[in-house]
C-alpha cells in the first residue's frame, strides 16, 4: 500500500484492509471483488490482485503459514527478488540481499558502477555486491541500516556525504561523480493510445462497465469504451439495443501507463430509451454514492466526481 503513496493517505485503507482481512485465509476466502473495493483509491490495482492471489497460494500450498525462505518467498504472486529478502531479513533474520532502487543507488555510488541500474548486465553486478556485502550477523539491522543510508543521506539529489558512514571508500564521492551515478534511465518514448468512454445517464443513474480480468484496470468498474471515432449512437443501438443522443464532448484527460499514455475521451450521453430487461453480466446502472464506491480506476472516479 505505502508504494508511491503516502504514508497519511494509506493509514485507514490499512486499517479498513486489516478489519475486513484480519488473517491470511480470511484474504484468500474473500471475492476478489471486496478486495478491489477496499484498495480502491490507492490505484496500482494490480498489487491487490497479487496480494489476494498470494494469500491463496499461501493457504492452497503452505497450509496458511507464510513461507519463511527468500526463495520461495520470491516465487508468491507480486513479491519479487528483493522484496522476498526483505520480508526473509526482517521477518525471520535470513541472510539474503535485497535491491531496491534507494539500494541500488547506494552501491552505484558506493562502488562506482556505471551504466543504468535497470540495464540487466548491471542489475546481475549490483545483485553480486549486494551479496558480498551481507553480515554474518544483524541482518535486520544492516538490511534497516542501508534502506535508511539510501533514503536519508545519499538521496537522489543533494547527497550529505559529510554526514555518510560509508564516505572514506566511496568512490563516487573519492571521483567526484556522485551526481553522475547511477545513470539515468535511457530516454524511451512511449506509445500513445486514444479512446473514447461514454457517460451514459438515465434516471440519475450512471451505466459502469466491469473491465476483463485481464489488461489494464483488470476487474475494476469503468465507463464503457469505444474507438475514438466511432457513431456512438450507433454502437449503443448495435451493443445494446438502446436509442442514445451523443451529446458534449468534454476535456480530455491524460493517464500516463507504465509502457504507454492515455488519452481519455468523455463524452455525455443521453438515454431516450433502454431495453427493459435484466441487467447484462458485467454493466450495472448505479447511483452517484453506488458508483463512486465501486472500485473505479483513479481517473474515471476523478471524472464522476467532477461530473455529478
Ligand atoms: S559518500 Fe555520498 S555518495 Fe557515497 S554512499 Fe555516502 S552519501 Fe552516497
Amino acid at each position: 500500500m505505502l508504494q508511491q503513496t503516502q504514508v497519511a493517505t494509506v493509514v485507514p485503507y490499512y486499517e479498513r484492509f486489516l478489519n475486513a482481512f484480519p488473517d491470511v485465509s480470511a484474504l484468500a476466502a474473500a471475492p476478489v471483488d471486496r478486495v478491489l473495493e477496499l484498495w480502491s483509491g490507492l490505484g496500482y490495482y494490480r498489487r491487490a490482485h497479487h496480494l489476494h492471489a498470494a494469500a491463496e497460494v499461501i493457504v492452497r500450498q503452505y497450509d496458511g503459514n507464510f513461507p519463511r525462505d527468500a526463495r520461495t518467498i520470491a516465487t508468491l504472486p507480486g513479491i519479487g527478488r528483493s522484496t522476498a529478502a526483505a520480508i526473509a531479513a526482517f521477518a525471520f533474520g535470513e541472510r539474503a540481499a535485497i535491491l531496491d532502487g534507494n539500494v541500488k543507488r547506494v552501491l552505484a555510488r558506493h562502488h562506482g558502477i556505471d551504466g543504468f541500474p535497470g540495464a540487466p548486465r548491471v542489475e546481475a553486478r549490483l545483485w553480486e555486491i549486494a551479496e558480498s556485502l551481507l553480515p554474518e550477523r544483524g541482518i535486520g539491522t544492516y538490511t534497516q541500516a542501508l534502506m535508511d543510508l539510501g533514503a536519508t543521506l545519499c538521496t537522489r539529489t543533494a547527497s550529505r556525504c559529510g554526514d555518510c558512514p560509508v564516505a572514506t571508500d566511496c568512490v563516487a564521492r573519492l571521483d567526484g561523480r556522485v551526481a553522475d551515478l547511477p545513470a539515468p534511465r535511457p530516454a524511451r518514448t512511449r506509445p500513445s493510445r486514444a479512446v473514447r468512454v461514454l457517460v451514459l445517464e438515465h434516471a440519475g443513474t450512471i451505466l459502469l462497465e466491469k473491465r476483463p480480468a485481464a489488461g489494464i484496470w483488470a476487474g475494476l468498474w469503468s465507463l464503457p469504451e469505444v474507438d475514438l471515432d466511432a457513431d456512438v449512437a450507433r454502437h449503443c443501438k448495435a451493443r445494446f439495443l438502446a436509442n442514445v443522443i451523443a451529446g458534449e464532448k468534454l476535456h480530455p484527460i491524460e493517464h500516463g501507463f507504465t509502457h504507454y499514455k492515455l488519452t481519455i475521451h468523455p463524452q455525455r450521453v443521453a438515454v431516450r430509451w433502454w431495453p427493459l430487461r435484466a441487467e447484462a453480466p458485467g454493466l450495472l446502472w448505479l447511483t452517484r454514492d453506488d458508483a463512486l464506491a465501486a472500485a473505479l480506476p483513479a481517473p474515471i472516479r476523478r471524472l464522476l466526481v467532477k461530473l455529478w
